[in-house]
């Protein structure tokens, strides 16, 4: 009955697999299964090697790097199992579903709402950062909430981009992201680090505050010219009635060139924050 590779057998023993498809990304799709001791919903990455025409390197690189990652605000790696034809992963389930489908089914986030969210983003990536982890491929398709209530935690999920930089200054050179919010110096091939998630932050942050994303263009060619530009604009129709702390907090990271951005944990004493979050203020 079940399609593609025959599952592992000690996953079988051990798990009850769900017909409940959490998500489909670029190489793996993602279902609920249940561990039977337990009865607690976990989510199965299973990613068929023969999807990855000669990429494997990339399944190592995320396994590494999931492996490694306990925070509270990224997905961790519970579990591995590897069968000839396909590599399974089991993480913390995120039952809330991707910030994506979230925006888009809002339009857009109030300013309190937004803080909330990116702050939440930016503590997951100042914990990356402190462990050499470039993630290089943030946005709201790999922002899952943990439950579906309103308090759920937000999560990064998909380290299957990101690399463990050993070097200090080591400069990762693949052209990858995700156009829109991706960063200029991606789209130039002159070399990204660090500061590439930050620029995603910011292009998240504009995006939950208006419901569009800051650069975009007819093509995809039109699309990067716009992001390499660097210009963006606060539309009047929709930017009125947002404080000029949160534009100002955009500015910081929409910035150019790349070492002129702030590192995560600055950005996090960003004044925005404060005045929005004052009560529920968590330290890093
Ligand atoms: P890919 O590397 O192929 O893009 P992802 O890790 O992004 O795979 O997973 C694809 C989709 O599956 C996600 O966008 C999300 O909707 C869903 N998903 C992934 N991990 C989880 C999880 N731990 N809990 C719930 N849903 C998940
Ligand atoms: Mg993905």
């Amino acid at each position: 009955k079940e399609q593609g590779p025959r599952m592992h057998p000690e996953l079988l023993e051990l798990y009850t697999v769900t017909d409940h498809v959490l998500g489909v990304g670029t190489f793996a799709t993602v279902k609920e299964i249940i561990l039977k001791e337990t009865g607690k919903s976990y989510a199965l990455k299973i990613i068929l090697k023969k999807s990855l025409q000669g990429k494997g390197a990339m399944i190592d690189t995320e396994i590494s790097v999931l492996s490694k990652v306990r925070h509270p605000n990224c997905v961790s790696l519970l579990e591995l199992f590897e069968t000839e034809d396909a590599v399974y992963l089991i993480t913390d389930l995120a039952a809330g579903g991707e910030l994506f489908d979230q925006l888009l089914q809002k339009g857009s986030y109030t300013e309190g709402d937004a803080a909330r969210l990116v702050y939440q983003i930016l503590l997951g990536v100042a914990y990356l950062h402190d462990r050499d982890i470039v993630h290089r491929d943030l946005k709201p398709e790999n922002l899952l909430f943990s439950d579906k209530t309103e308090s759920a935690r937000l999560m990064i999920t998909d380290f299957g981009l990101s690399k463990v930089l050993t070097a200090q200054n080591d400069v990762l050179m693949t052209a990858c992201g995700t156009p829109g919010y991706v960063a200029p110096e991606v789209l130039q091939q002159i070399g990204h680090g660090k500061p590439v998630d930050i620029w995603s932050v910011g292009v998240i942050a504009y995006t939950l505050l208006c419901g569009y994303t800051p650069f975009w263009g007819e093509d995809q060619p039109a699309l990067f010219e716009s992001i390499i530009s660097g210009e963006y604009e606060y539309e009047e129709e929709y930017w009125s009635d947002i404080s000029p702390l949160a534009k100002s907090f955009i500015d910081s990271l929409l910035v150019r060139p790349a070492e002129k951005r702030p590192l995560a944990e600055h950005a996090l004493n960003h004044p925005w924050f404060r005045a929005m979050l004052e009560q529920d203020m968590v330290t890093p």
